[in-house]
């Protein structure tokens, strides 16, 4: 038995590909099957994609194979000792194996006026849906967070005709997870393009028209930003209030072990709501990305199947951002040696993110082959010759 959406699916599709002899039932409070997340603030959200085409597959493929998807429904709670959970319209279903795929939910803005209609979050396919059609030419948007989402829907709405305000708190952009040298390149990007963006701005309210809708954010500075739309993205948190109110080990996270096993041996979770172990890294991680909702499915299954293999994959993501294509590998958050290939102003660049002589981490804009080289090495876990890798004429392969 599992839960929506990206993990719960891809599970689910490994599950089958397997030929898993038993019933799964995946339940989730979306009224959708599972469905790939990253185009809502892309493609999706642009207009250039059809609904359908986000679903991993389509809902009858599930059900050919044997299995049950019963959408639209909440688990409200999980009685571990008689191994059941009880569902919004107050059924009850048993199981012999849990598995929580239960996401995260986006983090509010705790300020005053941040319920006011006009103010949009973006999470699922309901949250784009509303936001794109509040987009409109003219319009002014202000976008509180310049993190992936929010910068991702900046470009889409200048693309749009729209006047777009990003407000960041940090000193730089997309500051927790990448180098000042592509927050600046990426901060040129979006300025260059006509958009307004503030760093070092906190948001500290909004004010209404004389409908109740947003009129205006409220900045720590004493100014207040005139607004039609705001989108706010300031980031997530893991959904674990079930798995918490079931008593199960949780700290940012479900603590899970590196086969995806929670502290019941009859419940394992995967996916945004999890900290786990990864034989990768010392310390547990949490991650927000399509490849650990993967991945982590993937290890799911092999557990389930009593062919247990460890989490060992390596971290990887990536944005669009106008014409840009960024690609991420590793964690860059402890390096000791940042080294540059390329030339930010070519447009194409990777910065390659050191610690104690190895690879740990590759940023790589439009540069496809300093990503895959990275991937490598990043895995091989090898030293590598700081200056090879900034060297135009040593060609990255070589290095693998
Ligand atoms: C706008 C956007 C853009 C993104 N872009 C990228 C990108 O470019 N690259 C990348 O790698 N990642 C991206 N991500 C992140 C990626 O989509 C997530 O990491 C991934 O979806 C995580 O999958 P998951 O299955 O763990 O969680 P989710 O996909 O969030 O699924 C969790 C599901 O569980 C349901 N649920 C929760 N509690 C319950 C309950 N009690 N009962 C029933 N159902 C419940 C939720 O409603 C949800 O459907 C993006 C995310 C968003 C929102």
């Amino acid at each position: 038995m599992r839960r929506s959406s990206l993990a719960a699916g891809t599970l689910l599709t490994t599950l089958i590909q397997k030929q898993w002899p038993h019933e799964a039932v995946l339940i989730s409070d979306e009224p959708l099957p599972p469905y790939q997340r990253p185009p809502l603030s892309k493609d999706y959200l642009a207009g250039k994609t059809a609904r359908e085409s986000l679903y991993l597959r389509p809902h009858s493929m599930y059900e050919n194979a044997g299995h049950r998807l019963r959408l639209g429904e909440r688990v409200e709670r999980i009685d571990r000792v008689n191994k059941t959970v009880e569902l919004s319209d107050q059924s009850t279903l048993g199981y012999d194996r849990l598995v929580l795929a239960t996401g995260a939910r986006v983090r509010r803005l705790n300020a005053p006026g941040a319920d006011l209609e006009g103010i949009h979050y973006l999470r699922d396919i309901a949250d784009t849906d509303a936001l794109r059609s509040q987009l409109s030419p003219g319009q002014r948007l202000v976008i509180v967070g310049g993190g992936y989402i929010g910068l991702e829907v900046a470009a889409i709405a200048v693309k749009g005709g729209l006047k777009v305000t990003v407000l960041e708190a940090a000193g730089r952009v997309m500051q927790r997870v990448t180098g000042p040298e592509i927050s600046a390149f990426f901060l040129a990007k979006h300025r260059d393009a006509g958009e307004e963006v503030r760093l070092d701005t906190s948001v500290i309210g909004f004010e209404a028209d004389d409908d109740g809708h947003v009129a205006g954010v409220a900045v720590a500075d004493g100014s207040t930003v005139p607004v039609d739309v705001v989108l706010v993205a300031v980031g997530i948190t893991p959904e674990t209030a079930l798995a918490e109110s079931a008593g199960l080990p949780c700290d940012d996270g479900i603590l899970v072990d590196e086969y995806v096993r929670s502290g019941d041996p009859a419940i394992l979770a995967i996916g945004d709501c999890t900290r786990h172990r990864n034989v990768f890294f010392e310390q547990p991680q949490r991650m927000e990305s399509v490849a650990n909702a993967v991945d982590q499915a993937r290890t799911a299954a092999a557990t389930l199947m009593g062919d247990d293999k460890p989490y060992d994959a390596v971290p990887w993501f990536w944005s669009n951002q106008y014409d840009v294509r960024l690609q991420m590998v590793g964690l860059s958050k402890d390096h000791d040696e940042r080294v540059v290939r390329g030339n930010p102003r070519d447009g194409a660049f990777a910065v390659f993110y050191m610690r104690e002589g190895h690879l740990v981490a590759v940023d790589a804009v439009n540069l496809p082959i300093a990503f895959m080289v990275g991937k490598k090495l990043v895995y091989q876990h090898r030293d590598v010759d700081a200056e090879a890798l900034s060297d135009p004429d040593i060609e990255l392969k070589s290095l693998v």
